[in-house]
Protein backbone atom coordinates (compact mmCIF):
# COMPACT_ATOMS: atom_id res chain seq x y z
CA UNK A 1 0.00 0.00 0.00
CA UNK A 2 2.27 2.90 -1.20
CA UNK A 3 0.12 5.62 -1.03
CA UNK A 4 -0.89 4.62 2.36
CA UNK A 5 0.85 7.24 5.12
CA UNK A 6 0.10 5.77 8.52
CA UNK A 7 0.55 8.26 11.29
CA UNK A 8 0.05 6.18 15.10
CA UNK A 9 0.47 7.46 18.47
CA UNK A 10 -0.74 8.80 21.83
CA UNK A 11 -3.24 11.53 21.89
CA UNK A 12 -1.61 15.38 21.91
CA UNK A 13 1.99 14.36 20.13
CA UNK A 14 0.35 16.98 17.25
CA UNK A 15 -1.16 13.94 15.25
CA UNK A 16 -4.20 15.34 13.74
CA UNK A 17 -2.46 18.81 12.88
CA UNK A 18 0.40 17.51 11.30
CA UNK A 19 -1.57 14.66 9.48
CA UNK A 20 -4.17 17.13 8.01
CA UNK A 21 -0.90 19.51 6.82
CA UNK A 22 0.79 16.42 5.70
CA UNK A 23 -2.32 14.80 3.78
CA UNK A 24 -2.83 18.78 2.25
CA UNK A 25 0.87 19.50 1.06
CA UNK A 26 0.76 15.62 -1.12
CA UNK A 27 -2.75 16.26 -1.91
CA UNK A 28 -3.87 12.91 -0.33
CA UNK A 29 -7.06 12.45 1.93
CA UNK A 30 -6.90 12.03 5.48
CA UNK A 31 -8.68 9.88 7.78
CA UNK A 32 -8.98 10.61 11.36
CA UNK A 33 -9.38 6.88 13.34
CA UNK A 34 -10.00 8.36 16.66
CA UNK A 35 -13.05 10.62 15.53
CA UNK A 36 -15.05 7.10 14.59
CA UNK A 37 -14.04 5.90 18.01
CA UNK A 38 -15.23 8.82 19.15
CA UNK A 39 -18.73 8.75 17.11
CA UNK A 40 -19.56 5.30 18.29
CA UNK A 41 -18.73 6.59 21.89
CA UNK A 42 -21.29 9.42 21.39
CA UNK A 43 -24.26 6.73 20.03
CA UNK A 44 -23.24 4.92 23.33
CA UNK A 45 -23.72 7.47 25.24
CA UNK A 46 -26.90 8.97 23.23
CA UNK A 47 -28.35 5.38 23.44
CA UNK A 48 -27.78 5.62 27.78
CA UNK A 49 -25.49 2.49 27.49
CA UNK A 50 -22.74 1.86 30.11
CA UNK A 51 -19.51 2.60 27.78
CA UNK A 52 -17.97 -0.91 29.37
CA UNK A 53 -21.28 -2.78 28.63
CA UNK A 54 -19.61 -4.84 25.80
CA UNK A 55 -22.92 -6.22 24.36
CA UNK A 56 -24.57 -3.14 24.67
CA UNK A 57 -21.72 -1.16 22.80
CA UNK A 58 -21.88 -4.09 20.02
CA UNK A 59 -25.48 -3.56 19.35
CA UNK A 60 -25.21 0.63 19.07
CA UNK A 61 -21.50 0.19 17.24
CA UNK A 62 -23.32 -2.23 14.55
CA UNK A 63 -26.93 -0.02 13.90
CA UNK A 64 -24.98 3.42 13.90
CA UNK A 65 -24.07 4.76 10.35
CA UNK A 66 -20.93 6.72 10.38
CA UNK A 67 -19.94 8.62 7.29
CA UNK A 68 -16.11 10.24 7.20
CA UNK A 69 -15.02 12.97 5.07
CA UNK A 70 -11.26 12.94 4.16
CA UNK A 71 -11.14 16.26 2.99
CA UNK A 72 -8.13 17.20 4.75
CA UNK A 73 -9.00 20.65 5.15
CA UNK A 74 -12.33 20.11 5.78
CA UNK A 75 -12.50 16.24 7.32
CA UNK A 76 -16.21 15.78 8.21
CA UNK A 77 -17.96 13.11 10.60
CA UNK A 78 -21.60 12.28 10.62
CA UNK A 79 -23.57 10.00 12.47
CA UNK A 80 -26.80 8.77 11.25
CA UNK A 81 -27.01 11.31 9.04
CA UNK A 82 -26.14 14.32 11.77
CA UNK A 83 -22.84 16.02 11.84
CA UNK A 84 -21.39 15.66 15.12
CA UNK A 85 -17.48 17.11 14.68
CA UNK A 86 -17.96 19.46 17.71
CA UNK A 87 -19.99 17.10 20.43
CA UNK A 88 -17.04 14.52 19.95
CA UNK A 89 -14.56 16.69 21.15
CA UNK A 90 -16.59 17.37 24.57
CA UNK A 91 -15.47 16.34 28.19
CA UNK A 92 -18.51 13.61 28.15
CA UNK A 93 -17.25 11.70 24.67
CA UNK A 94 -13.22 12.04 25.70
CA UNK A 95 -14.00 10.54 29.24
CA UNK A 96 -16.06 7.44 28.05
CA UNK A 97 -13.89 6.49 25.11
CA UNK A 98 -10.95 4.50 26.12
CA UNK A 99 -13.49 1.74 27.44
CA UNK A 100 -15.76 1.88 24.05
CA UNK A 101 -12.64 1.30 22.18
CA UNK A 102 -11.79 -1.54 24.13
CA UNK A 103 -14.50 -3.55 22.37
CA UNK A 104 -13.23 -6.32 20.81
CA UNK A 105 -16.38 -6.22 18.35
CA UNK A 106 -16.18 -2.23 18.09
CA UNK A 107 -12.72 -2.46 16.69
CA UNK A 108 -13.32 -5.28 14.42
CA UNK A 109 -16.44 -3.05 13.17
CA UNK A 110 -14.37 -0.19 12.69
CA UNK A 111 -11.21 -1.36 11.25
CA UNK A 112 -13.49 -3.16 8.65
CA UNK A 113 -14.79 0.75 7.93
CA UNK A 114 -11.13 1.86 7.55
CA UNK A 115 -9.89 -0.57 4.90
CA UNK A 116 -12.96 0.25 2.83
CA UNK A 117 -12.18 3.95 3.48
CA UNK A 118 -8.38 3.65 2.22
CA UNK A 119 -9.31 0.77 -0.04
CA UNK A 120 -11.46 3.82 -2.31
CA UNK A 121 -9.34 6.14 -1.64
CA UNK A 122 -7.05 4.39 -2.89
CA UNK A 123 -8.32 4.22 -6.51
CA UNK A 124 -8.13 7.69 -6.72
CA UNK A 125 -4.62 9.54 -6.92
CA UNK A 126 -2.85 11.43 -4.57
CA UNK A 127 -2.77 8.51 -1.60
CA UNK A 128 -3.99 9.02 2.23
CA UNK A 129 -2.81 10.13 5.47
CA UNK A 130 -4.46 7.52 8.20
CA UNK A 131 -3.79 8.22 11.83
CA UNK A 132 -4.66 6.26 14.92
CA UNK A 133 -3.47 4.07 17.23
CA UNK A 134 -3.17 0.93 15.10
CA UNK A 135 -2.89 1.82 11.66
CA UNK A 136 0.83 0.87 11.32
CA UNK A 137 -0.09 -2.63 13.35
CA UNK A 138 -3.67 -3.69 12.66
CA UNK A 139 -5.32 -1.15 9.83
CA UNK A 140 -2.41 -1.04 7.13
CA UNK A 141 0.37 -3.11 8.12
CA UNK A 142 1.50 -3.04 4.71
CA UNK A 143 1.33 1.01 4.58
CA UNK A 144 4.34 2.38 2.18
CA UNK A 145 5.68 5.07 5.46
CA UNK A 146 4.58 3.92 9.11
CA UNK A 147 5.66 6.88 11.98
CA UNK A 148 4.82 6.72 15.04
CA UNK A 149 4.49 10.39 16.83
CA UNK A 150 5.95 10.35 20.49
CA UNK A 151 6.51 13.77 22.84
CA UNK A 152 6.07 13.95 26.71
CA UNK A 153 2.81 13.74 28.44
CA UNK A 154 3.65 17.46 29.75
CA UNK A 155 4.36 18.85 26.20
CA UNK A 156 0.46 16.84 25.13
CA UNK A 157 -1.09 18.36 28.01
CA UNK A 158 0.15 21.22 27.00
CA UNK A 159 -1.08 21.06 23.95
CA UNK A 160 -4.50 20.18 24.48
CA UNK A 161 -5.02 22.44 26.67
CA UNK A 162 -4.34 25.35 23.93
CA UNK A 163 -6.02 23.47 21.64
CA UNK A 164 -8.96 23.26 23.68
CA UNK A 165 -8.84 27.15 24.51
CA UNK A 166 -8.62 27.80 20.48
CA UNK A 167 -11.76 25.58 20.52
CA UNK A 168 -13.66 27.98 22.92
CA UNK A 169 -13.44 25.03 25.52
CA UNK A 170 -12.49 25.64 29.20
CA UNK A 171 -9.89 23.87 29.91
CA UNK A 172 -7.01 23.64 32.99
CA UNK A 173 -3.52 22.36 32.02
CA UNK A 174 -3.14 20.49 35.60
CA UNK A 175 -6.17 18.85 35.21
CA UNK A 176 -5.29 18.31 31.31
CA UNK A 177 -2.32 16.65 32.63
CA UNK A 178 -3.80 14.62 34.63
CA UNK A 179 -6.20 13.10 32.14
CA UNK A 180 -3.75 12.69 29.57
CA UNK A 181 -1.43 10.19 31.97
CA UNK A 182 -5.01 8.29 33.13
CA UNK A 183 -5.59 7.48 29.40
CA UNK A 184 -2.41 6.71 28.87
CA UNK A 185 -2.79 4.34 31.52
CA UNK A 186 -6.05 3.27 30.00
CA UNK A 187 -4.57 2.68 26.56
CA UNK A 188 -1.38 0.93 26.76
CA UNK A 189 -2.26 -1.35 30.44
CA UNK A 190 -5.00 -2.96 28.95
CA UNK A 191 -4.73 -6.61 26.79
CA UNK A 192 -6.59 -5.20 24.10
CA UNK A 193 -4.47 -2.04 23.87
CA UNK A 194 -4.42 -0.60 19.68
CA UNK A 195 -1.39 1.47 21.18
CA UNK A 196 1.85 0.13 20.19
CA UNK A 197 4.44 0.92 17.88
CA UNK A 198 5.03 -0.90 14.69
CA UNK A 199 8.35 -2.93 14.18
CA UNK A 200 9.09 -0.96 10.90
CA UNK A 201 7.46 2.15 12.09
CA UNK A 202 9.69 5.35 12.54
CA UNK A 203 9.42 6.71 15.94
CA UNK A 204 9.59 10.56 16.07
CA UNK A 205 9.78 12.53 19.28
CA UNK A 206 7.67 15.53 18.70
CA UNK A 207 8.54 17.03 22.32
CA UNK A 208 10.65 19.82 21.11
CA UNK A 209 9.18 20.21 17.61
CA UNK A 210 6.94 22.52 16.22
CA UNK A 211 3.77 21.60 13.73
CA UNK A 212 6.11 22.81 10.83
CA UNK A 213 9.03 20.98 11.91
CA UNK A 214 7.32 17.53 12.00
CA UNK A 215 5.53 17.78 9.05
CA UNK A 216 8.33 18.92 6.94
CA UNK A 217 10.46 15.72 8.57
CA UNK A 218 7.51 13.70 7.30
CA UNK A 219 7.44 14.87 3.89
CA UNK A 220 11.30 13.97 3.84
CA UNK A 221 10.20 10.53 4.56
CA UNK A 222 7.89 10.21 2.07
CA UNK A 223 9.63 11.64 -0.69
CA UNK A 224 12.85 9.27 0.17
O1 LIG B 1 -7.05 10.31 18.50
P1 LIG B 1 -8.13 10.57 19.53
O2 LIG B 1 -7.58 11.10 20.83
O3 LIG B 1 -9.26 11.38 19.00
O4 LIG B 1 -8.73 9.12 19.84
C1 LIG B 1 -9.68 8.94 20.84
C2 LIG B 1 -9.59 7.55 21.45
O5 LIG B 1 -9.98 6.57 20.49
C3 LIG B 1 -8.20 7.13 21.91
O6 LIG B 1 -7.93 7.55 23.23
C4 LIG B 1 -8.28 5.59 21.83
O7 LIG B 1 -8.87 5.08 23.01
C5 LIG B 1 -9.26 5.37 20.68
N1 LIG B 1 -8.62 5.01 19.40
C6 LIG B 1 -8.33 3.68 19.16
N2 LIG B 1 -7.80 3.30 17.95
C7 LIG B 1 -7.54 4.22 16.99
C8 LIG B 1 -7.83 5.59 17.22
C9 LIG B 1 -8.36 5.95 18.45
O8 LIG B 1 -8.54 2.85 20.03
N3 LIG B 1 -7.05 3.81 15.81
Amino acid sequence: LRGVVALDGPSGTGKSTVARKLAAELGATYLDTGAMYRAVTLGVLRAGAAPDDAAGVERIASAAKLEMGTDPLAPTVFLDGADVAVEIRGPEVTGAVSAVSAVGAVRELLVEQQRGLIREALSAPGGIVVEGRDIGTVVAPDAGLKVFLTASSHARAQRRTAQDTAEGRVSDLERTHADVRRRDALDSGRRTSPLRRADDALELDTTELDVAAVVGRLLELVEN
